[in-house]
This record gives structure tokens, C-alpha cells and sequence, in this order.
């Protein structure tokens, strides 16, 4: 191997080893990137998990208040003096207190 061809493959190799050097920069900022945004994401899934939780919930108590009207529609009592009985036609004041109070 002559001189010169030495020299040319030293500056090869020093080329090489700059350009291997930005290829790993580009990488560590990459894997920064995606890090930071594995951890945007995992937070907005916990927010959206929690909001899914409460939306819900609030279905389940609107869902049993339904169900309670519907019973006291159908001539049931639904208050705790006379619940599950008929009331034959007439209107309870518990259960109409009850309800109304439920309702709010
Ligand atoms: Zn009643």
C-alpha cells in the first residue's frame, strides 16, 4: 500500500466515522422525540380513561332513576314506607318526595 493510499483511506475512514457520528446524534434525538411523546400519549390515555369512567357512571345513576319513575308509572310504590307494593291509583306522597328529590 503507497502512501497516498494510505492517506485516502484514513480520510475515508475519518469521513465514515463524522458520518456515523451525525447518523447516532439523529438517533439519540429521535429516541428523545419518541419518548417524550410515549409519555404525552400515556397521559392523555389516563385522562381519557378517567373521563370514560365518570361518563359512566353518571349513565348508571340516570339509567336507575328511569327505572324508578318507570316502576311508580306502572302503580308501584318506589318509596321506603311501601316499596314494591301496588298503589292502587293513588299518588304517595313519599314516593313523589322520593323521586323528585332523586330527580335533582
Ligand atoms: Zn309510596
Amino acid at each position: 500500500m503507497d502512501r497516498e493510499h494510505l492517506f485516502m483511506h484514513i480520510s475515508k475512514m475519518e469521513a465514515d466515522m463524522n458520518s456515523m457520528h451525525d447518523d447516532l446524534q439523529t438517533l439519540k434525538e429521535l429516541a428523545v422525540r419518541l419518548v417524550e411523546e410515549n409519555v404525552t400519549l400515556h397521559m392523555e390515555k389516563e385522562k381519557y380513561e378517567k373521563l370514560h369512567e365518570e361518563d359512566e357512571t353518571v349513565e348508571e345513576d340516570s339509567f336507575k332513576g328511569n327505572t324508578l319513575n318507570s316502576i311508580y308509572e306502572e302503580g308501584f310504590h318506589v318509596c321506603s314506607v311501601h316499596f314494591g307494593t301496588l298503589r292502587n291509583g293513588e299518588d304517595c306522597l313519599f314516593c313523589q318526595g322520593f323521586l323528585e328529590h332523586r330527580g335533582k
